[in-house]
């Protein structure tokens, strides 16, 4: 710390290093997390007398599941009645995680720039 503050004060590195650490501490906040999308369907059972045949509202359900993609193919997840609230709160926090680390990289990638700036300023070859 001490080392850092001798060098020459930039208010631009310590207004984004501030910045960095307040999105960081946001970072704890981040709960349980899962890829993907909770959906829920209504389905036909397939019995040719049965009601749901000929009469949306009468189609079974609902079913959750997640969906998710895995090198680019997508996965489906049956999920309970139970389970499909926790997953759906769980896809909300990756999504807000994924939001969260993107500005994080943004950041960083400023402030590093300015860094070697910096450095390359006081050593110059
Ligand atoms: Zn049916």
């Amino acid at each position: 710390m001490s080392r850092i503050r001798r060098r020459e004060p930039s208010a631009f590195l310590e207004r984004h290093a501030q910045r960095f650490r307040e999105l960081k501490q946001d970072l704890d906040q981040i709960d349980y997390f899962c890829k993907g999308t909770v959906l829920k369907r209504m389905m036909k059972c397939g019995k040719a007398h049965c009601a749901c045949a000929s009469d949306p509202t009468k189609r079974h359900g609902p079913y959750f599941e997640l969906t998710y993609k895995v090198n680019g193919k997508t996965v489906n997840v049956k999920l309970s009645p139970e389970a499909a609230p926790l997953y759906r709160a769980a896809s909300l926090q990756y999504r807000k995680l994924k939001v969260l680390l993107s500005r994080l990289e943004k950041l960083s990638q400023t402030i590093l720039h300015h860094q070697a700036k910096l450095a390359h300023s006081r050593h110059p070859n």
